[in-house]
């Protein structure tokens, strides 16, 4: 776990000054620290018969992708406002200032699938509390939400506490100073 976490790569001041921007392209890059990423999604989460895994925009693609591959399940991107092409819903959410929105095709889940969010870092909990409602919405049944990384201090998890929650590195407000 240390391993993971000195390769995450810290950029201060991006991409507004103040925020200390969790860099996981140099994670992800490291074959073996990948891999081991996603085995510790699939011990985690192996045993919950996943039907189906969404990933959030646009890091979550990146994990979620390669876990999809590794159980042989279905992969669905939830996106940003505007991308997806087809017949889709909206879900707001707020942010520091002002608001943003995620979006998902109506036919992405089915009712009754047993779904695993994934992401690729939980700040205030926004970003995974919305999607986590695009899947109640269709009907999905969201067994677990997944990040590689947590950022402690800003209780985000608060958001999403009634899921069955997990971060593989965490940091906390005296690291971020
Ligand atoms: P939130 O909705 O506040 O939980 O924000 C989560 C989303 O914003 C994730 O998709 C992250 O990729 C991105 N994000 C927020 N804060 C950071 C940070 N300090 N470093 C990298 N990504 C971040």
């Amino acid at each position: 776990m240390e391993e993971l976490r000195r390769l995450i790569r810290n950029v201060p001041d991006f991409p507004h000054k103040g925020i200390q921007f969790k860099d996981i392209t140099t994670l992800v890059k490291d074959g073996k620290a990948f891999a081991k990423v996603i085995d510790l999604f699939d011990q985690r989460y192996r045993d919950k018969r996943v039907d189906i895994i969404v990933g959030v925009e646009s890091r979550g693609f990146i994990f979620g992708g390669a876990l999809a591959y590794k159980w042989g399940v279905g992969f669905v991107p939830v996106r940003k406002p505007g991308k997806l092409p087809a017949e889709k819903i909206r879900e707001e959410y707020e942010l520091e200032y002002g608001t943003d929105a995620l979006e998902i095709h109506t036919d992405a889940i089915q009712p009754g699938q047993r779904v695993l969010i994934i992401d690729d870092l939980l700040a205030t909990g926004g970003t995974l509390a919305a999607t986590a409602r695009l899947v109640e919405r269709l009907g999905g049944t969201v067994v677990g939400i997944a990040f590689l990384i947590e950022l402690a201090f800003l209780n985000g998890r608060e958001k999403i506490k009634q899921y069955d929650c997990y971060s593989i590195v965490q940091y906390h407000a005296e690291e971020e100073k």
